[in-house]
Formats: structure tokens, C-alpha cells, sequence
């Protein structure tokens, strides 16, 4: 059961003092670098996809393997959609299984900022997920020189945080007290005095960007003052490109698999030291005891119709297999007819949620109210529904 709730996850690094890596991936050398080394560790992770990566890979087809590597971990694993740039983007996202999101508003001035998350808060929070916003504004790029992306950096204000939390109900809070993203030139200078006061406002997980470059020290520090996730990169694009080089200067005729040979290691060396240095390593097994396994829900109805127009039967079916996997928190839809022509019941739906909480979210969306209401129920008299997660009670029936 390794995907994890990643609020339970985070909520036990800032209550044990340790922070959880977020690594973004831009490859699958990327993805089996960051699930071995965090196995290695014994450590809990989270993979992370930022959408201002997304033209470097398909996002769909990078959601389908992040998942099947969490699957089947023995580690707690989140999946996350990092710097999400709107509410569209983030319903997509969850939608596709990741199971927390980042809004990224921090360009907005304070009452745009506000408005976007909120939004995105509420429809993330009926789907049982949880949100990190950003205040304040960091730099940059990942995996570029900072120096080619000067726009300045803008410090969150103790204030404006508070505010922010209050208003929007985010459950992260991505802070800007001096990293920027990509490579720095010189070691940055980052306000530890600031982000103290920021924590004893807010007791609430905050998130570093921008963290490849900084020291030993200045990470435990971090984290001394609240810091329970850091979004981590650029070294990892950085180890991967210098292994390329040097796979290129050895063999300048070498082909895709020559230049590539060993990156893997070479980003995992780098995670593995980073979960050491975070305290990550080795408290996989004490967040599998407290946090919740994030498991589907699958909203099933078997159903007969009273009408003899297959036409109008299939019409149905089709627009709610359109319309209804567009509602946040639906995975997907699945409708058909029995194989059996004596079946009891001659039709089906079978519709995945993310997440239980979306039993209810699902049941008043607009979308899925007028669906039911003009063209499912007028013509499904009989039905049987049920929703049910894979957990299995051994207890329910009374064996074991
Ligand atoms: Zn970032």
C-alpha cells in the first residue's frame, strides 16, 4: 500500500523534525533513480511532475509509470503536480492520480493569488487531496543558470502568510526567504529569521523551492524552522548532464544508450545524500504506520432500462461517459452490457474516484446532477449501486 496520503506523510516529517524530498521528474531515469534510492533509504518520497516541465515529456504517459513505481514500492510514496497554472491543469492532475497539487499564483499580486487557490482548494479538498500554495515570489527556473532568469526575488511576509493561510484553507505553504530555482552563482543568503516567524504563525508544513546549491547546514536549519518538503532538481538534471558528458568525451561515436549509460546512478548517489541529510532516510516504515493508504473508490450501478430505443440508451451512455470523467476526482468510466443475455441486469457503470470524499463531491456536481436528472434515471428504473474501496475486512465475513 505504498501511495500514501501525502498530508499524513508531511504532517509526520514537520511533527519529527525531518523534511520529505519532492523530486521532479523529467524522464524515466529519473523516475527508477528516485524510487531506488528512496528504497535504498528506506525513505518516504514524493514524486513530483511540474507542469513548466511538461514540454519535455508526456504528462499522461509519465503519470501512468509514477504510478505503477509507487504501486508497487515498499516505501510511502505521493505523487504531485508541481507549480500547477490553473484550475484546469489541477482537475487534470487528479484526474490522472496525482494526490496533492501546487497552485501557482505567486505572479498574482495578493487578492489574485488568493482567489485562484481558494478555488482550487475547494475543489481539491472534495476530493480528499490536499494543496500547497506559494506567497512570495521565487526566481528562476529549474535545471537553468538563475542568473539568465533574474526577475526579482520577493520575500513572503509574515503577515501576507497568515493571511493567505487563513483565507485560502491551503495545507502547504511553498515560502520565499532566498532560494531560487536552478543554479546560483555563490552560496545564497537566506532569512532564517523570517521563515521562524512564518512557522510560529502558521504551524503548517512549508515547502522549499529552489533548494539544489544550499549547504548541510543551512538545510537543518530549514528544517528546524518548519521546512517538512523541499522541491529538488536541478542537481539531479545537473548529475545526469555531467555523466553525459562524460559518457560522450570517452566515446564521441557513442549512441542513445551509450550516453545515457549510468545517469541513474549517478542522480540516485545524489538523492540518497539528500535523503540522509534531510533525516528522511529511514522513517518509511514510521510513516506507513500513521498514514492513511490513498486508495481508489469505485462508484458501481448495474441497472436495467424501460425503454426498447438502443439508440437512445447509447446516446445516454456515451454523454455520460463524456461528460461525468470530466468531474474532479473521477478517474474514470467505464459503461457496457452484460455478456450474459439472461443476466439479471443487462447494464453497468463503473466509475473510479480518487478518493472517498469524492462519494459526495461527485453526487452534487452540477454536471452529474443534470445527467442523472434528464437522460439516466428518466430511462434506469431498476438499479443497484454500490461503492466500494479495494481494502478487504477479513472480518466483514467473519473468516480469518
Ligand atoms: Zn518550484
Amino acid at each position: 500500500m505504498p501511495l500514501v496520503n501525502m498530508q499524513d506523510m508531511l504532517d509526520h516529517a514537520y511533527h519529527n523534525g525531518y523534511a520529505v524530498g519532492g523530486f521532479d521528474l523529467v524522464s524515466l531515469d529519473f523516475l527508477e533513480a528516485i524510487m531506488a534510492a528512496g528504497e535504498a533509504q528506506r525513505s518516504p518520497l514524493i514524486i513530483s511532475l511540474a507542469e513548466s516541465h511538461f514540454e519535455y515529456y508526456d504528462f499522461e504517459l509519465a503519470m501512468a509509470a509514477a504510478e505503477q513505481a509507487a504501486k508497487r514500492s515498499s516505501i510511502p510514496v505521493a505523487i504531485h503536480l508541481d507549480h500547477g497554472a490553473s484550475f484546469e491543469s489541477a482537475v487534470k492532475a487528479i484526474n490522472l492520480g496525482c494526490n496533492g497539487v501546487m497552485v501557482d499564483a505567486s505572479h498574482e499580486a495578493f487578492e489574485g493569488n488568493v482567489a485562484m487557490t481558494k478555488n482550487i482548494v475547494g475543489m481539491a479538498h472534495a476530493c480528499g487531496i490536499p494543496v500547497e500554495g506559494e506567497l512570495g515570489y521565487v526566481a528562476g527556473v529549474e535545471g537553468e543558470d538563475a542568473e539568465k532568469h533574474p526577475g526579482e526575488v520577493i520575500y513572503t511576509s509574515v503577515e501576507e502568510a497568515k493571511a493567505y493561510v487563513d483565507q485560502t484553507s491551503v495545507d502547504l505553504l511553498a515560502v520565499s526567504i532566498g532560494t531560487v530555482h536552478g543554479r546560483m552563482q555563490g552560496e545564497p543568503v537566506l532569512d532564517f529569521e523570517r521563515l521562524q516567524q512564518i512557522n510560529e504563525a502558521l504551524k503548517i508544513p512549508l515547502v522549499i523551492h529552489g533548494g539544489t546549491g544550499l549547504s548541510d547546514e543551512q538545510f537543518s536549519k530549514l528544517i528546524e524552522n518548519g521546512v517538512a518538503k523541499i522541491n529538488y532538481y536541478t542537481a539531479l538534471a545537473d548529475a545526469a548532464g555531467k555523466r553525459m558528458r562524460d559518457n560522450v568525451a570517452a566515446d564521441d561515436r557513442c549512441g542513445y544508450t551509450g550516453i545515457v549509460n549510468g545517469i541513474q546512478n549517478a542522480m540516485r548517489a545524489e538523492i540518497e545524500r539528500c535523503m540522509v541529510n534531510w533525516g528522511s532516510a529511514g522513517q518509511a516504515d514510521a510513516v506507513l504506520a500513521v498514514a492513511d493508504a490513498w486508495q481508489p473508490v469505485h462508484h458501481v450501478i448495474i441497472y436495467n432500462v424501460n425503454i426498447d430505443d438502443a439508440n437512445k440508451v447509447n446516446n445516454m451512455m456515451r454523454e455520460g461517459e463524456r461528460t461525468l470523467s470530466q468531474i474532479p476526482g473521477v478517474r474514470r468510466v467505464i459503461t457496457g452490457n452484460a455478456v450474459q443475455k439472461d443476466a439479471n441486469y443487462q447494464l453497468c457503470w463503473l466509475i473510479e474516484f480518487v478518493h472517498k470524499n469524492v462519494i459526495g463531491s461527485y453526487r452534487e456536481h452540477p454536471d452529474h446532477v443534470a445527467f442523472a436528472d434528464n437522460l439516466f434515471r428518466p430511462i434506469a428504473g431498476d438499479r443497484i449501486s454500490i461503492d466500494y474501496s479495494e481494502n478487504y475486512y477479513p472480518g466483514y465475513l467473519g473468516s480469518e
